[in-house]
């Protein structure tokens, strides 16, 4: 299961953690501040995700990174293109005299096209990038698979998609064998498709698909993440097909109805329009984030208004 918490106050830019359930590291995506991120985020992000750099989305990037050199970890940060000379002209612009060349390493995974990613690595203290592969898959791990799409917002803007894992679990208490290795075999079996397996249980040989009914197996969620966005056609059509059916998403809803001309101007999403898509891509929990930092509480309640009537279809 995959949680989302908005780190980022009211008044504040934006920023999000994504929390897999028992699991000891999160996910940060979009730096801007935040002053509900904690410095246990920061160290426990593998991987930050970033839309863009517009300076509400990047500018906490300095503080979450001064908790990771240390770590001697390696820390895997996405984004768009130009994303790893940006990192790179952040990290320059300290002196590292002081810290260890194993301090910490940063994966950069470029976005350069929907099927195309640059892979470079970067150390202390010199930061030089080092390209290590092109790849086509954004990133996975033992726990997700994230998906992304490109989105127009006058430059690009990646919108992020997470899946979390199906997880298998037995209920020892409710078996008539001894639990053993053949716990983790049927479950293999069962991830596999292997429904002929021959699973050793003690000293009986049984077939797997006879002991599948023991396995409690839970669908991981859909979590989706989408920043700054035009309204406009493009971008809809591509948020349904990533989108479509997702469990959870947060999407940018910066401008109220009333400031929609505003909006259209700076290619920016707007309360009915944020509802409508979220609607037609019959996700099932939309939360709006992302509110311009001019809006009173008010204002911000009136867009919460327009986004879920939109949100149930009417618009
Ligand atoms: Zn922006
Ligand atoms: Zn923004």
């Amino acid at each position: 299961m995959l949680q989302a918490e908005v780190k980022s106050k009211f008044g504040e830019d934006v920023s999000i953690a994504i929390y897999p359930d028992n699991c000891k590291w999160n996910y940060i995506v979009d730096c801007g501040e935040a002053s509900l991120l904690t410095v246990k985020d920061c160290m426990n992000a593998r991987a930050i995700f970033i839309s863009h750099t517009h300076i509400d989305h990047f500018i906490n990037f300095d503080q979450i990174m001064r908790h990771q050199v240390g770590s001697k970890e390696r820390y895997i940060i996405c984004g768009p293109k130009n994303i790893a000379l940006q990192v790179q002209a952040k990290l320059k612009s300290f002196t590292w005299n002081l810290v260890e060349e194993d301090a910490v390493v940063y994966e950069i995974r470029e976005i350069i096209s929907e099927d195309l990613i640059k892979v470079y690595e970067m150390k202390p203290a010199e930061w030089e990038l080092e390209f290590l592969e092109d790849r086509t898959a954004l990133y996975n791990d033992e726990r997700v698979v994230v998906n992304f799409m490109i989105l127009d917002h006058k430059t690009d803007v990646i919108a992020y998609h997470f899946k979390d894992n199906d997880s298998i679990n037995i209920d020892v208490t409710k078996i008539p064998y001894k639990p053993g290795k053949w716990i983790n075999e049927l479950k293999l079996a069962y991830m596999s498709d292997d429904v002929n397996k021959v699973i050793e249980v003690g000293t009986e040989e049984h077939i797997a698909e006879e002991l599948f009914h023991y396995l409690k197996v839970e669908k991981g969620n859909s979590l989706g993440v989408i920043l700054d966005h035009a309204a406009h056609e493009e971008n809809h059509n591509k948020i349904k097909q990533l989108f479509h059916d997702c469990d959870t998403v947060l999407i940018e809803t910066f401008y109220k109805e009333e400031d929609k001309e505003k909006a259209i101007l700076n290619y920016h999403s707007y309360a009915s329009q944020s509802g409508k898509i979220m609607f037609e891509s019959n996700v099932k929990k939309a939360i709006p984030v992302h509110f311009s930092r001019k809006y009173t509480e008010e204002d911000v309640e009136s867009i919460k208004v327009d986004f879920y009537k939109a949100f149930e279809g009417s618009y």
